[in-house]
């Protein structure tokens, strides 16, 4: 089946970071599994060695992918134009970064590439990505292995997440197919992801307005979530209600204390 030219470009939309590959042949094996799965854009973060004979060779017929990848000085350069940076770590995390799993990011990016540019940023292969690399990332991804023996070779990492947006996007494409071929009114349910930014959002408006004390709410934004979850909101319906909270936001923010005391 031809590939359509729109989706394509929603592949081109998500972006691999690799941060200071000591292995060339990794570097090329990354490519590989990009190129397989449909993704062109690799950012290389101080690699050891770029470009090598051991990248191109294990690219084989990616070296394309290597070609137009973009060498930066820091990881910072590399997600400076993205607006969604998530980190792949091997180990899942007890601290604070919010978690999801490899087939969530997939989502979540094609949730947003159609409007943005995500960035997929992976470790060094012996120490992985150091915590300030982390804080720089709004999500931390683990792919579920095994727990005794839980960290990938970093290109069959890449692999994994590649392989993932591949079968987001194919829905994507599935779904648009039935979209032209119907008429009329087509249901799209909100994803986790999508539900979870948009209860963040409604949670902060309402600390705007002052509705609700920052240190007593849990229970009530619990019974917010009851709600809405047995609504079953399509991502159009959620676009409005997000569109109304950012209203509401901006309002708030226009008010002089003064009116706001009226
Ligand atoms: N020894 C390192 C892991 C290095 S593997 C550590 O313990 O952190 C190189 C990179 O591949 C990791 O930084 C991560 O980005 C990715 N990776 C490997 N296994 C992974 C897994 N199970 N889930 C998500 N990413 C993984």
């Amino acid at each position: 089946m031809p590939e359509k030219n729109m989706s394509v470009n929603l592949l081109d939309n998500i972006r691999v970071v690799l941060v200071e590959t000591s292995h060339p042949g990794n570097i090329g094996g990354v490519a590989r599994a990009m190129k397989n799965m449909g993704l062109s854009q690799l950012y290389l973060v101080n690699p050891n060695e770029f470009p090598s004979h051991a990248a191109s060779s294990r690219a084989s017929g990616a070296g394309d992918v290597l070609a137009n990848a973009q060498v930066c000085d820091s990881l910072q350069d590399a997600i400076a134009d993205c607006d969604m940076v998530v980190g792949a770590s091997a180990r899942l995390r007890k601290v604070a970064w919010p978690q999801l799993d490899v087939r969530q990011t997939a989502e979540l990016a094609m949730s947003k590439a159609s409007h943005s540019t995500m960035a997929m940023v992976f470790g060094r292969e012996d120490s992985g990505l150091s915590n300030a690399e982390l804080d720089l990332c709004h999500y931390l991804a683990h792919i579920p292995s095994n727990p005794e023996y839980s960290s990938l070779n970093l290109a069959a990492a890449v692999q994994v997440f590649c392989y993932e947006c591949r079968i987001a996007w194919l829905a994507e494409q599935a779904v648009d197919k039935q979209d032209n071929e119907a008429s009329g009114y087509k249901f799209e349910q909100a994803s986790s992801v999508q539900m979870e930014g948009f209860y963040a959002h409604l949670h902060q408006t309402l600390i705007d307005i002052e509705f609700l004390d920052p240190e007593k709410n849990a229970r009530f934004m619990r019974r917010m979530r009851r709600l809405y979850n047995r609504a079953e909101l399509d991502v159009k319906e959620l676009d409005i209600l997000r569109g109304i909270l950012t209203a509401t936001q901006r309002q708030v923010r226009l008010q002089t204390p003064e009116a706001k005391n009226v």
